[in-house]
């Protein structure tokens, strides 16, 4: 007999995850479809021998505290998903490396990020002050603006948020230079583009300001137990709440109504039908299993004018001493080749800029004792990978990417990593498309810039992918990439559908 639920969440990311437990949670018979025998897409965990390994988090922002709860906090709190949570205090090291390269760590604390910036760039603080000032004005007048329901007075915007009209249509760089900071301040704080995959002289200043004012005033949070955790909690509150979720159920098809809403969908071969989908996956791939009769023209249009997002290659290692005996005195080191993001970003298949975490500095029981675990990032495209790449010549692609970057951290921190590996795992683009089913493997869904940034996706929100019953979250929606954005909109979007099932608007 055919399902009926009130709503099917597509995915059990982060965005599906807080979707369907706010779905859940307001008393809307809710179905959680995900391909894998597991929740948490990105936000998982994985085990090799007696390691069991963080596949994705390195920092996750607008956490805070109990007493000082920022959104991310809020949410879990908000549903009652009960999570450990861990803080780490310098923001990052970042080492440059040749003649005149550097090494510099940066503090959480608007005051102590501020002068650490100074230390390293005396003369910075002020130019940096101001740029974080900005966060404030920015949220005043998007208040405004939702407040106004997306249509606010001309006037008031002049005359009230002159700094937003300022600061909405430019680029970081662009922003930094007008209030006087000086270029390698710029670069500096600007490392942190590989978190959003795009470098500075093209990402919205006011979408890196939103990440960059998380980490500064909060420092970066993990949970005690990998990022599963935090997908165990929320997948629990939906079944707490007489939600369903059907694990090693991929969605295949999208079914429609004749009117062109959306009606159901089919997994393990079964249709099953409600009143509103939500999806946790890229429009692209919806699109890919509808009838293209039932695709508007606009929204088809619109998929295919977005650019993918960056992806990464990834290296685990579980390692048989500890970080002490290792001298990782650090959770996170950003290592470049060039001081400026854009280089860093041409040169991404040259170590431009990569990412070593040791979780043991944080959670320190994150391995066995006597242990440390390391995690390297490498931003790249799937279409860096090399295309003649034949199926028996990609074991030795992946270790001659782990070979590069284990060589160069050994060089550039001045310590021994080979002779410690236990245990190794490599994973590139090809491992997130498979994995999470994204184009190219993107990590980040859609690239975030120009015609394409946060603020033209929030402003053109309600019509740009119009089909009636299907809605989306995660980080290829409006927020972009990053666990914050996928809650954040798995919670929007779930409680504005629950409200419709519910009879409001
Ligand atoms: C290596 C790496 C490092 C990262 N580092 C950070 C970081 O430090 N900080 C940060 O904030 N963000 C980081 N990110 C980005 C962040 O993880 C993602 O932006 C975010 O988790 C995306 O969540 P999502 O809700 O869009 O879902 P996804 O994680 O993309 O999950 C989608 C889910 O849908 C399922 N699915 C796909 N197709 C189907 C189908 N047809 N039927 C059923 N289920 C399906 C998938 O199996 C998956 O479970 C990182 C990502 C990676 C990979």
């Amino acid at each position: 007999m055919d399902q009926q639920f009130d709503v099917i969440v597509v995915g059990a990311g982060n965005g599906g995850l807080a979707a369907a437990a706010n779905t859940a949670k307001a008393g809307c018979k809710t179905l959680l479809l995900e391909k894998h025998n597991l929740p948490g897409g990105c936000a998982t965990s994985f085990k090799r021998g007696r390691f069991e390994f963080e596949p994705s988090l390195h920092e996750l922002c607008s956490v805070g505290t109990e007493e000082r709860p920022n959104t991310v906090y809020q949410i879990f709190k908000d549903l009652d998903a009960k999570v450990e949570w861990r803080y780490e205090h310098d923001i990052f090291r970042t080492i440059l490396k040749g003649e005149d390269g550097y090494d510099i760590t940066l503090k959480a604390g608007i005051d102590a990020f501020c002068e650490s910036v100074d230390a390293a760039v005396p003369g910075s603080k002020k130019s940096v002050k101001d740029f974080l000032a900005l966060k404030k004005k920015i949220n005043a007048a998007i208040d405004y603006i939702y407040k106004m329901k997306g249509k606010p007075k001309g006037l008031t915007m002049i005359l009230k948020h002159a700094d937003f009209m300022r600061v909405a249509g430019h680029s970081v760089e662009e922003v930094m230079t007008a209030l006087g900071m000086p270029e390698k301040a710029q670069n500096l704080i600007n490392t942190y583009w590989g978190y959003l995959g795009v470098p500075t002289d093209e990402l919205n200043a006011m979408h890196f300001l939103s990440m960059l004012y998380g980490y500064v005033t909060d420092g970066a949070a993990m949970p005690h137990h990998r990022s599963h955790e935090l997908s165990l909690a929320l997948a629990d509150v939906i079944l707490k709440h007489g939600g369903e979720v059907w694990y090693n159920s991929e969605v295949t098809k999208i079914l429609y109504n004749e009117d062109g809403s959306a009606a159901g969908v089919v997994a393990n071969g079964e249709e099953i039908y409600a009143k509103e989908i939500i999806s946790n996956i890229m429009p692209n791939a919806i699109f890919n299993m509808s009838d293209p009769d039932k695709v508007p023209e606009h929204s088809l249009k619109l998929a295919n004018a977005r650019e993918f997002g960056i992806s990464v290659a990834t290296v685990y290692l579980g390692l048989d001493c500890t970080a002490e005996e290792l001298g990782m005195k650090d959770y996170t080191i950003f290592i470049k080749s060039d001081p400026n993001p854009r280089k860093q970003y041409d040169e991404r298949l040259e170590e431009g800029l990569y990412i070593v975490n040791c979780l043991n500095r944080v959670v320190e029981d994150s391995s066995p004792e006597g242990t440390c675990t390391l995690f390297f990032t490498i931003p790249i495209f799937g279409e860096d990978v090399p295309k003649d790449l034949k199926p028996e010549e990609y074991k030795a692609y992946k270790n001659a990417v782990a070979k590069k970057y284990i060589e160069d951290t050994e060089k550039v921190l001045g310590i021994s990593i080979m002779p410690h590996i236990e245990e190794i795992s490599v994973a590139t683009p090809v491992t997130f498309a498979r994995y999470l089913g994204t184009p190219e493997g993107t990590i980040y869904g859609y690239k975030l810039s120009g015609w394409d940034s946060l603020m033209a996706r929030t402003a053109a929100e309600k019509t740009d992918f119009t089909v009636p019953g299907l809605n989306y979250c995660g980080g290829h929606y409006t927020r972009g990439d990053g666990y914050s954005s996928a809650y954040i909109t798995g919670e929007t979007v779930g409680k504005r559908v629950a409200n419709r099932v519910k009879g409001g608007v």
